[in-house]
C-alpha cells in the first residue's frame, strides 16, 4: 500500500531518476490519475499502456512525447507498454512505415518486449462484433453515398436526419453486411453504421460509419478483406482486447470518448480508461504527417530523414541523441491544454547533452590560408589539446601544427570594427593550443580583390598559447594545419520554415510559402584536424567555436567525411547578448 499523502511526489525507490540527475519533479496529471487508480485498486494494481501509431508516415518529435509518456508510465509503475499499429487504412499504409516506426521506438530507448500488435490482427474479431451489433439492432447497412451522408449529418448547430435505410430489418442488414464482406458491392456504395442518435450534439454519435467497402490490398492481410473497419470502431476495442488500463491519446479524441464507451458498453467488453493530453506543437515546425509526406514527395527535402525534418529519423541524422529527446520530453511535461513550445527548448536539450559528452575538435568551415613566415618549413609540432573541458577524464590529444595553417575566413578583417578581437593587419591573436601570431601581410587576387592568403609571424615563446610575459591577447581563434588536416563537407542547417507558425498563412496561401530558402548551406571545402580520420558514422563532436556536428550516417565514408551541424553553440545566449548590446555584431572572441 501507498502511504504517501496526496500532494507529495513519490519517493519510491523503483522510480528511475530523471534524466541528467534532475531533482524529482512534481507528478503530471496523468501520473496523478494512475497513482489514484493504483491506490483504489481499480485495475488490481496493473498499469498497462500502449503506443498506437498508424503506419502511414514516419514518427516525429510529437510522437516522441507520446512514446515517452506511455513507455515512461510503464517503467515508472512497473507496468507494461505495447506497441500497436493501428493499421485500418490500407490505402495509406506501408511496411516501410512499420519498419521505421519500430526502429525509431527502439532508438529512443524503449522496448515493447513480446508485445507487438496490429489492429489488423483483430479484423475477424471486429467483424464478429459488428455482426453482434447488427443482431442487437444497433447497427445497419446504409446505402447513402458520401455526399448524401454529409447532408444528412447536420451541423454543429443543426441536428441531422435519419437515413432512409436506418430501419432495415436485422436479417436484411446481416445479409447485406455479409455480401459487403463477400465483395458483391462497389467501393463506396454501402456502409455499416451504428444506430445511435442523429440529433446528438456530439457529431461523432450521429450514426457513425463502422465499416466501409474498399477493394484494396492491405500490407498485412493482403486481399483477405474488402471491407475495413473505421479507426473509431477499431481503436477502443483494440485497447480493450489488449486489456489496456490507461488509454492515453491527444485532446482531439476527447469527443470520441463517448463513442468508444458506447461500443464497449453495447458489446459488453472490458473498458480501459481514456485520458487525453495536449499534443506537442513546436515553433518553426510542422507536425502534420500529411504535410511532411508532401515535403518528401515534392522533394523539398531529401527524404523523411532529411536533417531538417522533425521526424525521429531526421533528428537522428541531424545528430540528436535519444537522451536529449527524452530529456526534452521530460522537460516540457504533460498538460491538458494546447500550447506551442519554443523550438529552442529542444535545441537546448541537445546542446546540454552534447556539451557533456561531445569531444572538442578543431575544424575550419570556410578556410583562409595563413603562412607563418618565421616558422621552419618542414617542422611539425604536436600540440596538446583538451578533449572536453566539461569532462577531465576525456583527456587530451595531439594536434599537428605546421608553417601553413587555415583559419576561418570570418576570423580575419582587413578593416576591423571596434569590437573585433580576432585577426587583422598588425594584430596579434592566439591560435588555440598553439602560438600567438601577428598578421604581417595580406595577399589578394589581383582581379577580384578577394583575400587569398595571409602572412603572419609567430612568437616561439608562446608555445601552447601561453604568454610568459603576461601580455594580454583578447582573441583566440581555431585553426588546422594546411598540410596535415583532412578535407570534409559540412552541411549547416537552419529551420525549415521562416515563420514561428508555418501553417499560419493568409487566406488562399499555403505553408509552402513559409519554407526557408536558406535552410541548408553546403560547405564543401572544409578542413578538419587529422584525428577525425575514419570517424564513425553518427559520432558527434563539438567543432570549437562553431557548434555541434555529427558524422552523417548516410553519406559519410572513410574517404569522404561528411558532417551535419546539429546545433550552433549557445544560440540563445548569443541572441540575448546581441539584444543587450544593440548593433554590436562581433559576439565571439
Ligand atoms: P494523423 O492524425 O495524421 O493520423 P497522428 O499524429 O494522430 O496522425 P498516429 O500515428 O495516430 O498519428 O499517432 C500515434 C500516437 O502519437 C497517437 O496516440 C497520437 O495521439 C500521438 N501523437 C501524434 N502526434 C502527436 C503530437 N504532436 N504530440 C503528442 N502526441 C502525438
Ligand atoms: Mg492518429
Amino acid at each position: 500500500m501507498h502511504n504517501t499523502p496526496e500532494k507529495q511526489p513519490p519517493k519510491s525507490s523503483d522510480t528511475p531518476p530523471a534524466e541528467g540527475g534532475e531533482a524529482e519533479r512534481r507528478l503530471n496529471f496523468v501520473e496523478e490519475i494512475v497513482e489514484g487508480d493504483l491506490r483504489s485498486g481499480k485495475y488490481a494494481g496493473r498499469v498497462h499502456t500502449r503506443f498506437p501509431p498508424e503506419p502511414n508516415g514516419y514518427l516525429h518529435i510529437g510522437h516522441a512525447k507520446s512514446i515517452c509518456l506511455n513507455f515512461g508510465l510503464a517503467q515508472r509503475y512497473n507496468g507494461k507498454c505495447n506497441l500497436r499499429f493501428d493499421d485500418t487504412n490500407p490505402s495509406k499504409e506501408d511496411v516501410e512505415y512499420v519498419d521505421s516506426i519500430m526502429d525509431s521506438v527502439r532508438w529512443l530507448g524503449f522496448d515493447w518486449e513480446d508485445r507487438l500488435y496490429y489492429a489488423s490482427d483483430y479484423f475477424q474479431q471486429l467483424y464478429d462484433w459488428a455482426e453482434q451489433l447488427i443482431q442487437a439492432g444497433k447497427a445497419y447497412v446504409c446505402d447513402l453515398n458520401g455526399d448524401q451522408m454529409r447532408e444528412y449529418r447536420g451541423t454543429l448547430t443543426a441536428p441531422g436526419k435519419n437515413s432512409p435505410y436506418r430501419d432495415r430489418e436485422v436479417d436484411e442488414n446481416l445479409d447485406l453486411f455479409r455480401r459487403m464482406r463477400a465483395g458483391e458491392f462497389a467501393d463506396g456504395s454501402r456502409t455499416l453504421r451504428a444506430k445511435i442518435d442523429m440529433a446528438s450534439p456530439n457529431l461523432n454519435m450521429r450514426d457513425p460509419v463502422l465499416y466501409r467497402i474498399l477493394h484494396a490490398t492491405h500490407h498485412r492481410t493482403g486481399d483477405a478483406w474488402c471491407i475495413y473497419p473505421m479507426y473509431d470502431f477499431t481503436h477502443g476495442q483494440s485497447d480493450s482486447i489488449e486489456q489496456i488500463t490507461h488509454s492515453i491519446c491527444t485532446l482531439e479524441f476527447e469527443n470520441h470518448r463517448p463513442l468508444y464507451d458506447w461500443f464497449l458498453t453495447e458489446l459488453g467488453i472490458y473498458r480501459p480508461q481514456q485520458i487525453e493530453f495536449a499534443r506537442l506543437n513546436l515553433t518553426y515546425t510542422l507536425m502534420s504527417k500529411r504535410k511532411l509526406l508532401e515535403l518528401v514527395e515534392e522533394e523539398r527535402v531529401s527524404g523523411w530523414d532529411d536533417p531538417r525534418m522533425p521526424t525521429l529519423v531526421g533528428l537522428r541524422r541531424r545528430g540528436y541523441t535519444p537522451e536529449a529527446i527524452r530529456s526534452f520530453c521530460e522537460r516540457i511535461g504533460v498538460a491538458k491544454f494546447n500550447s506551442v513550445i519554443d523550438v529552442q527548448v529542444l535545441e537546448n536539450a541537445i546542446r546540454e547533452d552534447l556539451n557533456r559528452r561531445a569531444p572538442r575538435v578543431l575544424a575550419v568551415l570556410k578556410p583562409l590560408k595563413v603562412v607563418i613566415d618565421n616558422y621552419p618549413a618542414d617542422q611539425v609540432e604536436e600540440m596538446d589539446a583538451v578533449n572536453n573541458p566539461e569532462d577531465p577524464s576525456a583527456g587530451t590529444r595531439k594536434v599537428p601544427f605546421t608553417r601553413e595553417v587555415y583559419i576561418e575566413r570570418d576570423d580575419f578583417r582587413e578593416d576591423p570594427p571596434k569590437e573585433f578581437f580576432r585577426l587583422a593587419p598588425g594584430r596579434e591573436v592566439r591560435l588555440r593550443y598553439a602560438y600567438l601570431v601577428t598578421c604581417t601581410g595580406v595577399v589578394k587576387d589581383e582581379k577580384t580583390g578577394e583575400i587569398t592568403e595571409l602572412h603572419c609571424t609567430y612568437d616561439p615563446a608562446t608555445r601552447g598559447g601561453n604568454t610568459p610575459d603576461g601580455r594580454k591577447v583578447k582573441g583566440t581563434i581555431h585553426w588546422v594545419s594546411a598540410t596535415k588536416s583532412l578535407p570534409a563537407e559540412v552541411r549547416v542547417y537552419d529551420h525549415l520554415f521562416t515563420q514561428p507558425d508555418p501553417g499560419d498563412v493568409p487566406a488562399g496561401g499555403d505553408y509552402r510559402q513559409n519554407l526557408n530558402p536558406t535552410s541548408l548551406e553546403l560547405l564543401q571545402e572544409c578542413r578538419v584536424e587529422p584525428s577525425l580520420a575514419g570517424a564513425a558514422p553518427e559520432s558527434r563532436y563539438q567543432f570549437e567555436r562553431q557548434g555541434y556536428f555529427c558524422v552523417d550516417r548516410v553519406d559519410s565514408s572513410p574517404d569522404r567525411l561528411v558532417f551535419n551541424r546539429t546545433v550552433s553553440l549557445k544560440d540563445t545566449w548569443a541572441k540575448i547578448e546581441k539584444g543587450q548590446k544593440g548593433q554590436k555584431k562581433d559576439q565571439k572572441k
